[in-house]
């Protein structure tokens, strides 16, 4: 049976049930949701999970607005390298939906349309509608 870690229990017991005890990790939790150099962040939550029968620890991640489980790992560098992976992840979608609109005035269809890819998405219809 592993000892407990004062460290790791600093923030106090969150929740327990019958096989394992969760602990608030406050300064993972803080890294998720601080904006990185992009200003992107995750609406995360990190936990120690501690295993009643053996005292093993676990680092669990776990998403705010779902309550789904997102991962556990055992090392904190493994932690960090997948919290940093998933922001990268996370503002490379933001930037596929952005590029999936590119408002301009259109002189033929006199409004403002999509021209994504340098083109009227709207005209681009009409011709195709009309063969
Ligand atoms: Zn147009």
């Amino acid at each position: 049976m592993k000892e407990r870690n004062n460290y790791i229990e600093t923030d106090g017991l969150y929740w327990e049930s019958d096989t394992h005890e969760w602990f608030h990790d406050k300064s993972t939790t803080k890294y998720c949701r601080n904006e990185d150099l992009h200003g992107t962040k995750l609406n995360w939550a990190a936990f120690f999970v501690r295993d009643k029968s053996t005292g093993e620890y676990t680092r669990v991640l776990m998403d705010i607005e779902t309550n789904e489980l997102i991962r556990d790992d055992t090392s904190l560098e493994a932690q960090g390298v997948f919290i940093d992976m998933m922001k990268a992840s996370k503002r490379y979608d933001d930037e596929n939906v952005e590029k999936e609109f590119e408002l301009s005035f259109c002189e033929e269809c006199i409004q403002m349309t999509n021209h994504l890819n340098g083109e009227c998405q709207k005209c681009k219809a009409k011709k195709n509608d009309n063969r």
